[in-house]
């Protein structure tokens, strides 16, 4: 026994078992991966995922709860985001709950989100985005790296557990939400639901860091009308497409103006323009030789910890307001700015906490480093649980590269060390007994 397997709460011997359970699963672990990988879980499209996660827990002895959005009160809460174009009833959420026989330790959620973003033309992947190829080392696939690598680790970690004969001895629910990448409403849903724990736990795609701290961010769409008239005589029409270039020029202003002061933020004081802007879908007009009547732009945008989700809006509304008074047809025909999705704080792990000091020991003692702290300018859905309900939260995954881009892919090396960290975290966090013949459902 080393000095460093001294500082865990998890006997040394107990860590080798766990270990070698983590690596005789590793291809089983793989496959579960490449199989959620295949599945399109596109915004919308996430059900037949969810369903076979569903399945997959129910297998592995858990009651599983499969519930959508329309079967939660969100719009009564505060901090549900408005959801423009997709259908609260078409998306499930699934928690599994496994209760411990006596009441009493820390119980733990484990949460990962199975939404993943639009892949781009398919012909600039390398492989195609949902073939989940392996190729040295690595899994490609859209959502391979963001984040069901990370789904897969914490499914793996209690099976680990089970497959030495032990499990927790306190509830745990693994939740598999939607709507990550768009509102943060599948995490949301999930407390609504009455789903709490001492902790939560997301292995979200972090590289093997602890997330410090998270910006917020807003998606709005902003409406730009035009006057249409024939090509020949532009100059007597307004052109709605050229005059959104205007507004998101703007708003590249606004958001400069945001960075120069954050520079005195106390924690991305340190990060160059931390607060990112993006026009990220853009729409209009109807005929290339009239001057276009409409324009629409789909945006987001980020706010620091600690700044209200209203004046970060109030913000954007003022930016848009001032450059439309300098153009004469926006002067009489203001654009509009609609708000589409993510109205998320942004949120900070305060130092100190028993379990960030629990999970730091354990990467510490696999790795051989310190757990390394990293500040996100996005957001992820820690805060749901740590802001409005008070649950000590850690987002910490597994490695790799390229979250939203062509070629996204994720190092297989890191599913064990990740799947085994989170192994000793519910075994510390938790505690652990014997495994019962029969697992309450
Ligand atoms: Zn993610």
């Amino acid at each position: 026994m080393d000095v460093a397997e001294g500082k865990i709460g998890v006997a040394p011997e107990l860590v080798a078992q766990l270990r070698a359970a983590v690596e005789a699963a590793h291809d089983e672990q793989v496959a579960f991966l490449a199989e959620m990988v295949r599945f399109p879980s596109l915004r919308g499209q996430e059900a037949p995922l969810q369903d076979w996660l569903a399945r997959q827990l129910a297998t592995r002895g858990y009651a599983v709860d499969r519930f959508t959005l329309a079967d939660v009160p969100l719009a009564a809460h505060p901090k549900a985001s408005p959801m423009v174009g997709v259908d609260p009833a078409g998306s499930v959420q699934v928690a599994a709950t496994r209760r411990a026989a006596t009441a009493g330790g820390r119980s733990l959620i484990l949460q990962g989100h199975i939404d993943v973003v639009p892949t781009g033309p398919h012909d600039m992947w390398t492989y195609p985005p949902f073939s989940a190829t392996i190729r040295d080392g690595w899994m490609y696939g859209r959502g391979a790296y963001d984040m069901k690598a990370g789904v897969s680790c914490m499914i793996f970690a209690l099976d680990a557990l089970r497959a030495v004969g032990l499990e927790p001895a306190a509830d745990i629910c693994v939740q598999t939400v939607t709507e990550e990448e768009s509102t943060g409403n599948g995490a949301l849903a999930t407390l609504l639901r009455g789903y709490r724990g001492d902790a939560c736990l997301i292995p979200e795609s972090t590289g093997q860091t602890i997330t410090r701290a998270q910006s917020g961010a807003l998606w709005f769409r902003l409406r730009v009308l035009g006057s249409p008239v024939h090509v020949m005589v532009a100059q007597a029409g307004s052109n709605a497409i050229l005059s959104a270039c205007d507004m998101i020029r703007a708003l590249q202003e606004h958001t400069a103006a945001l960075n120069a002061k954050a520079s005195q933020d106390p924690w991305f004081g340190g990060v160059q323009d931390p607060i990112k802007f993006n026009p990220g879908v853009i729409r209009g007009g109807d005929w290339a030789s009239s001057t276009p009547a409409w324009c629409e732009v789909d945006c987001r945008i980020g706010l620091l910890p600690g700044t209200e989700v209203a004046d970060a809006k109030a913000g954007v509304e003022q930016a848009i307001r001032e450059a439309a008074r300098k153009d004469p047809f926006l002067a009489n025909n203001p654009p509009s700015v609609e708000w589409i999705g993510f109205e998320a704080d942004g949120a900070v792990l305060e130092p100190g906490s028993e379990a960030e000091a629990i999970l730091g020991r354990i990467h510490e003692h696999l790795l051989s480093e310190p757990m390394p702290a990293r500040l996100s300018t996005a957001v992820n859905d820690t805060r749901f649980y740590s802001l409005y309900y008070g649950i000590s939260s850690l987002c910490y995954g597994p490695d790799g590269e390229g979250p939203h881009a062509f070629d996204e892919r994720v190092r297989l090396d890191s599913l064990p060390e990740t799947t085994l960290a989170i192994a000793l975290f519910v075994a510390e966090w938790c505690g652990v007994v014997p495994l019962r013949e029969k697992q309450a459902a």
